[in-house]
């Protein structure tokens, strides 16, 4: 055994003992294919282990329709410090702002005010109090206000009130995740990069990004350093205390595998759920709070495809808003149609339609059958946009339905800061930390978008984190000889403004 350690340390491979790599990288996300790329260009030797037959995570670029979907991450939100944004750039991938305009429709067929209701929707994203509160309490003392001062007609209307009240908490918990807007809190530091919101990859797929990591656009060899083992799932990772033991990765498939470090990308979701088998010796207290303190949200997409476009040419988003009576008539089986906010086009194919769910309702929509799914969502699209164009909407020739819950590997979809995080501000830097062994040396490392304070929840935010691992392992005169094809310094944190624009 000593022998083996010592020849772990010098790096030698001991014959018929485990492959041995200077970094392992758990999952093949944007946090751990940026980790990976980043170490394979300066000349580690990298494995990245990825459970699932595919590179990505929660960014899925699916052929679908008459051209691509993206079944997970769509759009690249701003532009200043991006590394999703600057990879395009240096590649001249042309990615496009999607135009946001919308149609909002009653559930008795009638087309609402789209402009008053985007005005009033728009205070979802005021600045909250000091100190916060939760978002719907908040959001719902603003609409208030401004219809008092500005259309006082309607506090009389009930059912107008409680028809936008809804509409917006949907908007709410589809832009974070969440079941209830006072899950949400108001304060937190998340913080928009600059520029516009909505980039679009169209008919490229944000899969692009991930050739351009991993060198594997318009045919790139790839990168010679970097080994890559896909439907693997890790099993165990062993983190050593003495300075001269590896790290030993153990897979579900019996595979072994030996690190001088190893950078762990998996989702929230999936640390909570693994967090007692996935480490040992088990993970420290602070990084168990911060696994059970922050929230992993759920936000599915319903994505149809017919023969040929019958919705409203020049429209992006249809969003729905139902009125009570109607709504009081939906049957209990079917009351998570009323939770679906409404449907938008999505850029990379001109004959689909995404239909969004979020929370606790879009995990009992996994659960259901996809023939359901898909009568319901006919039925609600007839219901909220056939009336009013006065069209019968067809049959669609194909169906996509995203279960990021149900998925394994995922277990959501992306982090929020709920009402707990002023009480726990520092908690995704404790899910950052590395754990190091008995000289301090960074031997099992965290990257992920929920380990990003600022950035959590985008594909942006999920890359800066491997990033900023890999920089952890790379001595920094290396970096400055060899800049990382979009940049050599860790990304600057801007200003605040609005959040997704679809959500
Ligand atoms: C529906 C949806 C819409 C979104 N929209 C946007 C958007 O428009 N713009 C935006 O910027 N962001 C968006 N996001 C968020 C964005 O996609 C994520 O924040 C980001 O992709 C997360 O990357 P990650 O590397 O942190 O994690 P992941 O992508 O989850 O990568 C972790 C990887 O680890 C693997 N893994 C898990 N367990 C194991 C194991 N035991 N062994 C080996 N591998 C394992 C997983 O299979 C996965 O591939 C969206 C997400 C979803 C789901």
């Amino acid at each position: 055994m000593k022998l083996r350690i010592f020849l772990c340390v010098i790096g030698v491979v001991v014959a018929d003992g485990p492959a041995r790599y200077d970094t392992i990288v758990v999952g093949l996300g944007s946090a751990g294919v940026t980790a990976a790329s980043t170490l394979a260009r300066t000349g580690r030797r990298v494995l990245g282990i990825e459970a699932q037959g595919r590179i990505g995570g929660r960014v899925h670029t699916v052929a679908f329709g008459d051209g691509l979907v993206e079944l997970g991450g769509e759009w690249v939100l701003g532009t200043k410090n991006s590394r999703t944004y600057a990879a395009a750039q240096q590649h001249n991938v042309t990615i496009i702002p999607q135009d946001w305009s919308k149609l909002v429709y009653y559930s008795d067929g009638t087309p609402a005010d789209s402009q008053l209701i985007s005005q009033l929707a728009e205070h979802r994203f005021d600045d909250g109090p000091d100190p916060p509160e939760a978002q719907g309490n908040f959001t719902t003392g603003k609409i208030l206000e401004d219809i008092t001062k500005n259309r006082p007609d309607l506090l009389k209307d009930q059912d107008f009130i409680s028809g936008i009240l809804s509409f917006v908490e949907l908007m709410v918990n589809n832009l974070e995740g969440s079941s209830d807007w006072n899950e949400v809190t108001t304060g937190g530091d998340y913080e928009d990069l600059e520029g516009d919101q909505s980039l679009s990859w169209h008919r490229h797929g944000y899969k692009t990004f991930f050739d351009i990591m991993l060198n594997t656009y318009k045919g790139g060899p790839g990168l010679p350093n970097l080994d890559l083992k896909l439907n693997t799932e890790v099993k165990v990772i062993r983190a050593p205390q003495h300075p001269t033991e590896c790290v030993i990765v153990e897979c579900s498939d019996g595979s072994l595998y030996e690190a001088d470090n190893v950078i762990v990308t998996v989702s929230l979701g999936v640390l909570k759920d693994k967090k007692s088998t996935l480490f040992s010796p088990p993970l420290p207290e602070d990084k168990q709070t911060a696994i059970n303190k922050i929230s992993m949200g759920v936000l599915d997409k319903v994505v149809l495809a017919f023969d040929q476009p019958w919705w409203t040419q020049n429209i992006s988003r249809f969003l729905f808003i139902w009125k009570e009576a109607d709504r009081k008539k939906v049957p209990a089986l079917d009351l998570w149609t009323t939770k679906v906010v409404g449907a938008s086009r999505p850029m990379g194919s001109s004959n689909t339609l995404t239909l969004w769910i979020s929370g606790n309702i879009a995990k009992e929509v996994e659960t259901l059958s996809e023939d359901t799914v898909k009568t319901k969502c006919v039925a609600l699209l007839q219901r909220f946009m056939g009336d009013t164009l006065k069209v019968t909407v067809p049959e669609p020739t194909a169906i996509l339905r995203t279960t990021w819950y149900s998925n394994p590997y995922t277990r959501g979809s992306y982090t929020f800061d709920n009402t707990l995080t002023p009480q726990y501000p520092d908690a995704r830097d404790w899910l950052a930390r590395p754990l190091t062994d008995s000289s301090g040396a960074p031997r099992v490392l965290f990257a992920g978008e929920a380990t990003n304070r600022r950035h959590f929840g985008t594909v942006h935010g999920a890359s800066e984190t491997g990033y900023r691992e890999a920089m952890r392992l790379v001595n920094k005169t290396y970096i400055t000889i060899y800049p990382i094809f979009w940049g050599d310094k860790p990304h600057g944190w801007p200003t605040k403004s609005g959040r997704w624009p679809n959500k």
